[in-house]
């Protein structure tokens, strides 16, 4: 990446072209033959390009290929002859064909679908793919290799490698003192159904929190729970958890519906006043414009009652016990009721650093609540409890939220004394 002085680009009006703008019925078939003439002329024009690239190189095969896959191809056949496609689609056809030409075999490759095989196909062009690469999952070297072996174009290795060490799998956690583990161990306490969507918080699906039933597409959570409401067979609690980014993008219309529905269900908006699974970006509710400007902040609450949610309460995620009882509450209303989780992200748009906690092995009587939390700090210590391992803290990685202590039937989770704290 290059970074450099921010241009400006030049100011552009309104191209007032009624036929092309609005998309009625009659314009929309009009303009169908353009969007087919344009495709044609952006292949063309990839014909010319230098986007588009044939290395010449020795043997008899060549390899169409696109995108990452290229550099596996070049990791594994060096010296082959390569035709580089910029794209997918469309396809530069007069390259390909005068390509397919000059080599006895062609072979695409390709990540998943066949794509540009098919097109080749169609073009009238013989060409091998997926009989020797998959179409499920990601390329790497050593599948374009066993591809090519399995292919007749190289040799199997002679001798084989020595055994590489194994890679400890390392499951994604939610974050140290992510506020939103203690939405989901409340969810959890109940023995919710619970409808998940798209953001950092699918994390809570898996081991420990494992608190999640569904999780769809983006802003599906609530549409998902209004439905599992209406088919009248769940006998849980029925909750719906959305983040805040993720409401504000797909998330009213169907709480909309939920409301207009009479759906009994309950909505947990997990506010944690960032978009963090991307990166952190500002949105609608954070009060901040993606210019880094100062602008209105959306209010989740006044959204919700003008909706016509009756049951509306906005909860501290770091207080446990007001998280518990809150969602119990809200689940135990009949309609709609909306808990929102509020405490901003540990990581964004702030690193946010409290003193780390530590555990008294001493008092540590080896229940594992804390555990149960999933929390990256917390992790087995080598003293021991009536036969379990007792826990310790990683006082590098923990943020000092207190959701621990607040677990801790022994009170062994307390504030590092003095020269210890972070
Ligand atoms: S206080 Fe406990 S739960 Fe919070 S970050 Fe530290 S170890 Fe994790
Ligand atoms: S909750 Fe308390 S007693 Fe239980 S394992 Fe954790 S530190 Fe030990």
């Amino acid at each position: 990446m290059r970074l450099g002085e921010r241009g400006e680009a030049p100011e552009r009006a309104f191209i007032d072209d009624f036929h092309k703008n609005v998309t009625l019925p009659a314009h929309a078939r009009a303009n169908r033959p353009k969007v087919i003439a344009r495709e044609e002329k952006v292949g063309a024009y990839l014909d010319d390009s230098p986007l588009t690239r044939v290395e010449e190189g020795k043997g008899d095969v060549g390899v169409i290929t696109v995108g990452m896959a290229y550099s596996y191809v070049r990791e594994v056949l060096p010296d082959a002859p390569v035709l580089k496609l910029a794209s997918s689609w469309p396809l530069p056809k007069e390259t390909i064909r005068a390509f397919a030409k000059k080599h006895k075999r062609i072979i695409v490759v390709e990540e998943l679908e066949p794509l540009i095989e098919e097109q080749l196909a169609i073009m009238g062009i013989e060409a091998g793919g997926k009989e020797f690469f998959p179409r499920a999952g990601e390329l790497s070297p050593e599948i374009v290799r066993a591809g090519f072996i399995k292919a007749g174009v190289i040799e199997p290795p002679k001798t084989k490698k020595p055994a590489e060490p194994e890679i400890v799998p390392r499951p994604p956690l939610l974050c140290a003192g992510c506020p939103h583990i203690s939405s989901y161990m409340a969810v959890r306490a109940l023995d919710a159904r619970v409808c998940g969507d798209i953001g950092c918080y699918t994390l809570a699906a898996i081991e420990p929190l494992r608190a999640i039933d569904t999780c769809v597409a983006m802003g599906a959570s609530i549409g998902n729970a209004v439905g599992l409401a209406k088919a009248g067979t769940e006998t849980k609690p029925i909750i719906a958890t959305i983040g805040d980014s993720t409401f504000l993008h797909s998330g009213i219309p169907p709480l909309i519906d939920a409301v207009y529905m009479k759906a009994n269900i309950t909505v947990i908006i997990l506010d944690n006043h960032i978009t963090a699974m991307t990166g952190g970006q500002d949105n609608a509710a954070t009060g901040v414009s993606l210019r880094g400007e100062p602008a209105e902040r959306v209010d989740f609450a006044k959204i919700c009652k003008a909706i016509g949610v009756k049951w509306v309460r906005e909860t501290d995620s770091y207080d446990l016990g007001k998280m518990y009882q809150d969602i119990r509450e809200a689940s135990e209303y009949k309609g709609v009721s909306v808990v929102i989780s509020n405490r901003p992200c540990v990581l964004d748009p702030v690193r946010i650093r409290g003193d780390a906690l530590e555990v008294k092995q001493e008092a540590c009587v080896a229940c594992q609540s804390c555990m149960n939390l999933g929390c990256p700090a917390i992790s087995w210590s080598d003293g021991m409890y009536d036969g379990h391992h007792k826990v310790k803290i990683d006082k590098t990685l923990c943020i000092g939220c207190s959701l621990c202590a607040q677990v801790c039937p022994s009170n062994a989770i307390q504030a590092m004394a003095g020269e210890e704290r972070q």
